[in-house]
C-alpha cells in the first residue's frame, strides 16, 4: 500500500466514525428531549429519597428527593428525611 492510499483509508475510517458519532449524538439529544418531556408532564406524586450520582460524569453520590414515576430530581431532602433514609425507619 502506498503512503497516499493508506492516508486515504485512515481518512475514510475517520469519516465513518465521525458520522457514527454524529448520529449517536443526535439520538442522545432526542432521547434526552423525550425524557425531559415526560418529566415535564409528570406531576411528581411519588417522592422517594434516593442516593444518586451528583451528575452524569460524577462518581460522587448525593441524597436527593426523586420522583419515582419519572426519575427527576425534585429537591433536597430535609435532615429528618435523610436520617430516615440512612437508618431505614
Ligand atoms: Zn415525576
Amino acid at each position: 500500500m502506498s503512503f497516499r492510499s493508506s492516508e486515504k483509508v485512515a481518512k475514510n475510517l475517520f469519516m465513518a466514525s465521525n458520522r457514527k458519532v454524529a448520529s449517536l449524538i443526535e439520538k442522545k439529544r432526542k432521547i434526552l428531549k423525550e425524557i425531559d418531556d415526560l418529566q415535564n408532564n409528570c406531576e411528581h406524586l411519588n417522592k422517594v429519597v434516593k442516593s444518586i450520582k451528583e451528575n452524569e460524569d460524577s462518581s460522587t453520590f448525593v441524597v436527593r428527593c426523586v420522583c419515582e414515576g419519572c426519575g427527576k430530581t425534585i429537591g433536597i431532602p430535609t435532615q429528618q428525611e435523610i436520617k430516615k433514609y440512612l437508618n431505614g425507619f
